[in-house]
């Protein structure tokens, strides 16, 4: 038997829903996708939720709603699946990246301040691995500089940070549903704000440009096809329906995980703020110095058992990242320490204590 990284859950509702779409006459643009943005609102709490074809497409409209262009820059974290990078770059505005906290992999407040700049323009936070960031100390330092702040909730569905949900703090947030995500539309992403301008600039570019008051070919501003379609749209209303029972069903396994491997000797376990209701993502452990996590990967590999090194390389050292721009390695010794050590296990609602064990002991095999 092959133990996956990640698996979607799909149900009979789910294939239900997307055989009645495609039954009726819409396939685009129709009443699912109305449905998918409105129980959004509803879930996270906020006033406007545009649905989009990726989250990467939603970070890219929430740049450009803020008005961030040429020159701007960005503070924001190396340690990040790539997209929360490229999705400024897409403006030729720069990123200006600040290490993490080794224990939460999420950007150090502390170290923000020291990297603001009269073009500092936002704070592009990412929600690393469903933990929410330090948003008290984040918020005040955007205050304090005068500083947007865009949320890259797409790992963090569900996460509450001092009760309040994720997306919810700052100008504008994205959440994203690929397949290995806490929901999934296939592709997708949620761009979620408060803000009446930033919400209807999204709504008309992911649309080409469209005013919602115009005809079909009559564009107002320079606008995308970045539209989410209606069988995707209803494959997240039923996914959303059933998201209580997945982040129960994920902090259970997460737990599991976590007492059986409490003390394996090699492993650093994930450490979660108590204030944070943490949505996990995935199961990240760290191996401590000295251990070979290839090797390990490996090992896993060849008992059926899927691992992976995330996020390795950082951004910064990317290929792309290192040729364009220079970095080099040191740049982020905290991201690129985590980068170099953190593994993820096997992790979806799926899993039961039989395939967790399976897991466990395989790992610790590898590790001795
Ligand atoms: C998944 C993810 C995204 C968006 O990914 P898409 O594949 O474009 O939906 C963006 N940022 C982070 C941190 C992610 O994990």
């Amino acid at each position: 038997m092959k133990i996956p990284l990640a698996k979607p859950f799909i149900g009979e509702e789910e294939i239900k829903a997307v055989t009645d779409t495609l039954k009726s006459d819409y396939l685009s643009l129709g009443p699912k996708l109305k449905e998918f943005e409105e129980d959004f609102i509803k879930n996270v709490r906020a006033k406007y939720a545009v649905a989009v074809n990726s989250g990467t497409s939603g970070l890219h409209l929430c740049i450009r709603a803020l008005g961030i262009r040429e020159g701007d820059e960005i503070i924001t974290t190396p340690f990040s699946f790539i997209a929360s990078a490229n999705c400024i770059l897409y403006e030729k505005a720069k990123p200006v990246f600040v290490d993490i906290d080794e224990k939460t992999f999420n950007i150090n407040p502390k170290l923000i301040e020291e990297k603001i700049t009269a073009k500092t323009k936002a704070i592009l936070l990412v929600h690393v691995f469903g933990q929410p960031c330090d948003m008290d100390k984040i918020i005040e330092i955007a205050k304090k500089h005068n500083l947007m702040v865009i949320e890259d909730a797409c790992e963090a569905l569900g996460a509450e940070y001092k009760g309040k949900k994720v997306g919810t703090f700052g100008d504008c947030a994205v959440f994203a549903f690929y397949p290995n995500k806490q929901i999934t539309t296939g592709e997708g992403g949620m761009i979620v704000t408060n803000n009446d301008k930033t919400a209807e600039l999204c709504k008309s570019m992911c649309n080409q440009g469209r005013a919602s008051n115009m005809q079909w070919l009559t564009h107002e501003r320079l606008g995308y096809n970045y539209r989410m379609d209606e069988m995707s749209a209803a494959l997240g209303v039923e996914q959303l329906k059933r998201i209580d029972f997945f982040l129960k069903k994920r902090r259970e396994i997460a737990n599991l995980y976590m007492e059986k491997l409490k003390n394996v000797p090699g492993i650093i376990l994930p450490e979660i703020r108590d204030y944070n209701n943490h949505s996990w993502f995935v199961f990240a452990v760290r191996v401590k110095e000295g251990i070979d996590r290839a090797e390990i990967i490996k090992k896993l590999a060849k008992e059926g058992i899927a691992s992976k090194a995330y996020f390795y390389p950082c951004i910064h050292l990317q290929p792309f990242y290192k040729n364009e721009f220079g970095y080099k390695e040191g740049n982020f010794p905290v991201a690129e320490k985590v980068s170099k050590s953190a593994l993820i296990l096997p992790f979806y609602v799926q899993l039961n204590e039989e395939i967790i064990n399976k897991v466990v002991s395989s790992l610790k095999r590898a590790l001795s």
